[in-house]
């Protein structure tokens, strides 16, 4: 985790945090939701962090999993950094508690007509939960929070960094392609941008045979043209700017059993 409250009670993050005071006394630092001591990891191979110093403790920053993995934690980073440069922000904090759940990262930014819209952004690197996904999509729905997922871009690329031609999905994947209307949007965290990806689905052919039968007439069989199950083409847009006030809500369609997020709409739609 990457934020924690000081002794004072104040949220601070890991990269500002200090190991000793002034007076060369440890400080001490607790976790935002459970209260229990933090250690402080400031290592020079990892993104700086926070852990528990009791691994038993019951938290919603531990929640279904062992330890949040470092390249989650650089994701998290590089949005907030990402939506501030893009975005006339007014408030943004990294792992945020929003009622019984906590926002990976939420932020509020003012729209041209000064309005304030809300947004939590939800970072997918490995897990592959689709409770989750619907869940939290719909919890931020029910309190008017636009909602934003974002999968690590590594998943679509080459070891070469060139983008891959054909990419296994998943359930979340699947279904976030759905929720924003054929796409999914991707963290390049080098490049520190954002690609649109649009997930094409790959045809194939049966093979063509001729068949023959007792009294030696042929006939073909194949030839057929099929859909490729569980693998995409992508068809990546990079977006140069991640202004995230043209944001749009809609209710559950045929298409999809939860309500959505519409983010980006000045994109091209491909359907
Ligand atoms: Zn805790």
């Amino acid at each position: 985790m990457l934020v924690a409250l000081t002794e004072n009670g104040n949220r601070i993050y890991a990269d500002e945090a200090q190991k000793r005071d002034a007076n060369g006394n440890k400080n001490k630092f607790y976790c935002p939701d459970c209260g229990s001591e933090l250690t402080l990891k400031q290592g020079s191979k990892n993104i700086w962090h926070f852990s528990h110093k009791d691994g038993n403790t019951i938290c919603l920053f531990r929640k279904g999993k062992s330890g949040e993995s470092i390249i989650h934690q650089t994701m998290k980073k590089k949005i907030k950094e990402i939506i501030e440069r893009d975005n006339d922000v007014v408030f943004s904090e990294l792992e945020w508690k929003i009622g019984s759940r906590i926002a990976d990262y939420y932020c509020e930014i003012r729209d041209a007509r000064g309005n304030i819209r809300k947004v939590a952004v939800e970072c997918v690197y490995r897990h592959n939960d689709i409770d989750e996904f619907t869940n939290k999509s719909e919890y931020y729905f029910d309190r008017e929070i636009y909602c934003l997922w974002i999968f690590n871009l590594t998943r679509f690329l080459n070891k070469d960094n060139s983008f891959k031609e054909e990419v296994r999905v998943n359930e979340i994947i699947k279904k976030a392609h759905t929720a924003y209307f054929g796409k999914v949007f991707a963290l390049d965290i080098a490049n520190e941008v954002i690609y649109a990806i649009h997930l094409s689905g790959i045809l194939r052919e049966t093979e063509s045979v001729t068949l023959y039968d007792e009294l030696g007439n042929g006939y073909d069989v194949g030839g057929n043209s099929y859909f490729l199950r569980g693998t995409k083409s992508p068809d990546p847009v990079l977006i140069g700017d991640l202004s995230l006030t043209k944001f749009a809500r809609t209710r559950a369609d045929g298409y999809l059993d939860m309500n959505r997020s519409v983010c980006m709409v000045d994109l091209a739609k491909w359907w």
